[in-house]
């Protein structure tokens, strides 16, 4: 406030100053001039006018007054003198004074507001949200606004070579560019760096109009630069963000494509191209049928059109691509129409190569066929349970097995319909056994399908490749045919065993004649005795009764001799029981004992009181004992007899029958020969009993062997499992 006060005296008194020496001059030449009243008048006006227009206010209201009285005195008569001659003089100077203060009051005012005017531009010009600027026609300095100077804090705009405003790497260009447009009057526009007042740059967009005259000259340049550093990152950031982007796009292990609407490729990564086996430019501007086989493009051409019916819609499949090379790609795909800004419709495809999960898919396909083929050839079906849910998962198979449509859903409760009536009570314990214990399982159990039977027989446990314990894979192997062709075989080896008997009992027959003719010699005797004791007088009766008590006793015993060799030769079929390996042995001794005997032959028997009970065929076992018994006596043709029979207990779970002899022993003897089939030593000969004996005990889970026996001979045993019964 003080220095506009001070602003103000200063002007007030040079104006006076400037005045005082312009009023002085004028006042000097008119004088000397001799020049009338009005024209000095018209003089000092010019001067006054003058004044106002550049000085104070106060000082051009004082000037008038101070000519008026330079007019008076120097130029109306009498001169040189403050004194009015003629009514007029005063009006005159009246005149001249008033005018004076309407030309300085109205220059005031114009000059005023005229001031007023660039205030309020400048302040418009200010109060714009950016940084604007003029220059001279010819590019020189001008104005800028507020913000200008507040940026850079300078106050005047510079455009040149020697400006600090600009970047040093810009400021050639801008430079280059301004005198340019200046050259040839065509807008200015740049981009370029321009440092802060704190010494920062930031990127301007500097842009600027020529401003011209009626005749089109150029009088002025009006700019306007307008920051765009945050624009500038911005663009910054999208660019490097698409150059991430491309590279993902172009390196990423999948392939892209950029189809137009007629399926020409507007872009390709390359990635896509080298999997193909062409480079991306091979491929831009053609057809993308060109890697898809002909006999599919009518396909490809539906898609697209699907594509394009249903914009921003994504659609998958799986395609064979052809590489240029011929070889098959199979891959997945993800299309979708997008429209681009401008209205231009593309469609983007993303593939996935899956040709290996294709391979390994026809490779299971191929692997479950030949699953498939050899369960049916095996007969054998597979399924899956998972215990939680009870879901079971069948394969072909075994709906086959259980002659099941494909559309069933199989249960536990089907399996078990399907299960023979006997066997049902059976497999639902082991089931419900399973399911509490998760143990592995084997089963053989019966099904029964209209009427028909089948064998069946299942394996399974926990599934290893799930670690779930409660998920279980099993089997089940159809042995219908199998248990048929056992049958058959057991039939056949009955078949061969009572025929072995027969042969036997064959070779016996001396013995058995011996056997039976003995009571019947007995029973004769005593019946000539008894009528003898019954023809005495008086008849003996005592005598008489205890020859009918021996005739019954050697008829019984005869009845014994041929129920047993009955039994030997009846076609009956095996019968198991739990019998003592002990009885066995009495009884056969029975049959042939008394022959041995007369052959010489010692019989020596250590049969333990403490055998268990076995579970077996009488006549098979009678059929074995009886087989080695004669093999030893064959054996002690020549030399030492004698035989001796031991049974015993030596494990606790089997019973161990030994036959032990004198004779010729296994010397040189390929012991597991002698109990295939047809091996013989003898002249007669057939060479079946011990391999019949063999596969009788067997039969019945035991094991027959031969070893030396000491000091000569050999010895025959066999074992037999045993229960819990004690003989
Ligand atoms: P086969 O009595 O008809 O010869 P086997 O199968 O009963 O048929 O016997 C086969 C062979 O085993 C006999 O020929 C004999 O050589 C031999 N063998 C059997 N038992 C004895 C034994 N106790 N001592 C020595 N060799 C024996």
């Amino acid at each position: 406030m003080k220095s506009d006060q001070t602003r103000g005296l200063r002007t007030f008194v040079a104006q006076c100053v400037l005045g005082g020496i312009g009023l002085a001059l004028i006042t000097a030449v008119c004088f000397a001039l001799k020049l009338d009243f009005a024209t000095v008048s018209f003089c000092y006006l010019m001067l006054i006018a003058l004044l106002s227009m550049m000085g104070s206010f106060a000082a051009s209201v004082v000037l008038p007054v101070i000519a008026v009285v330079c007019l008076n005195y120097f130029f109306v008569e009498p001169l040189f003198q403050i004194r009015f001659h003629e009514v007029q003089e005063p009006v005159g100077l009246a005149a001249f004074l008033t005018t004076s203060l309407i030309v300085t009051t109205l220059t005031f005012r114009v000059r005023r507001n005229a001031q007023a005017l660039v205030a309020a531009q400048a302040a418009m010009i200010d109060s714009i949200p950016g940084m604007v600027w003029s220059a001279h026609a010819d590019g020189s300095r001008a104005v800028a606004n507020r913000r200008w100077s507040e940026f850079t804090g300078l106050q005047h705009i510079e455009i040149g070579a020697e400006s600090s405003v600009y970047h040093p790497d810009d400021r050639d260009n801008v430079v280059k560019r301004w005198r340019h447009s200046v050259v040839s009057g065509e807008s200015f526009e740049v981009e370029a760096r321009m440092r802060s007042a704190n010494g920062d740059f930031r990127a301007f967009l500097i842009r600027a109009e020529p401003v011209r005259d009626q005749s089109g000259r150029i009088v002025r340049w009006y700019g306007l630069s307008t920051d765009v550093e945050d624009r500038r990152r911005a663009m910054e950031d999208l660019r490097a963000r698409e150059r991430e982007w491309r590279e993902v796009f172009e390196h990423n292990p999948a392939m892209y494509f950029m189809l137009d609407p007629s399926g020409t490729v507007l872009s390709l990564n390359a990635f896509g191209a080298a999997q193909l086996g062409y480079t991306a430019a091979e491929l831009i501007g053609q057809s993308v049928l060109k890697v898809f086989l002909k006999s599919d493009w009518h396909t490809i051409n539906g898609r697209v059109a699907k594509c394009l019916q249903q914009l921003g819609q994504s659609h998958n499949w799986e395609a064979c691509k052809v590489r240029k090379d011929g070889t098959r790609l199979w891959v997945r795909e993800t299309a979708k129409a997008v429209q681009r800004p401008g209205n231009q419709i593309i469609i983007l495809v993303a593939c996935e190569d899956i040709t290996e999960r294709k391979r390994a898919e026809d490779a299971l396909r191929q692997s479950q066929m030949q699953l498939a083929e050899a369960q049916e050839l095996s007969h054998t079906g597979s399924f899956s349970w998972e215990m939680k849910t009870g879901a079971l998962v069948w394969s072909d198979e075994l709906f086959r097995i259980f002659e099941l449509d494909r559309a069933e859903k199989p249960s536990v409760e089907l399996v078990l319909q399907r299960t023979h009536p006997d066997d049902r009570a059976g497999l639902r314990h082991v089931l419900t056994q399973v399911e509490r214990e998760r143990t592995a399982w084997e089963y053989e159990h019966r099904l029964m399908i209209d009427g028909r039977i089948k064998h069946v027989r299942v394996v399974a446990h926990a599934s290893t490749t799930t670690g779930d314990e409660s998920w279980f894979v099993g089997a089940v192997m159809d042995r219908t045919a199998a248990w048929n062709a056992e049958q058959e075989l057991q039939q056949a080896q009955n078949e061969l065993a009572r025929v072995s008997r027969v042969t036997t009992l064959g070779e016996l027959t001396a013995a058995i004649a011996h056997e039976i003719n003995q009571p019947l010699t007995g029973l004769v005797s005593s019946g000539s005795a008894c009528l003898r004791w019954l023809a005495s007088d008086p008849p003996d009766l005592d005598s008489a009764r205890r020859a009918v008590e021996r005739m019954t006793k050697d008829g019984t015993r005869a009845g014994e001799v041929i129920g047993r060799i009955r039994s030997l030769v009846k076609k009956a079929p095996p019968r198991r029981d739990w019998l003592n390996i002990n009885d066995v042995v009495t009884e056969v001794l029975a049959l042939i004992g008394t022959e041995l005997q007369r052959n010489g032959v010692l019989i020596l028997t250590e049969l333990s009181n403490d055998v268990p009970c076995a579970f077996g065929d009488r006549v098979q076992l009678q059929q074995v004992v009886l087989n080695l018994i004669m093999n030893a006596n064959d054996a002690m043709a020549d030399g030492p007899r004698q035989l001796l029979i031991r049974s015993e207990n030596k494990e606790a779970d089997e019973v161990r029958l030994s036959v032990c002899d004198t004779g010729v022993g296994l010397d040189g003897v390929n012991v597991d020969a002698l109990f295939e089939a047809f091996y013989t030593t003898k002249r007669d000969g057939m060479g079946m009993g011990l391999a019949v004996s063999r596969s009788l005990i067997e039969a019945h889970g035991g094991r027959l062997w031969a070893a030396p026996n000491t000091p000569r001979g050999a010895v025959f045993q066999f074992s037999l499992p045993v229960g819990g019964e004690r003989a």
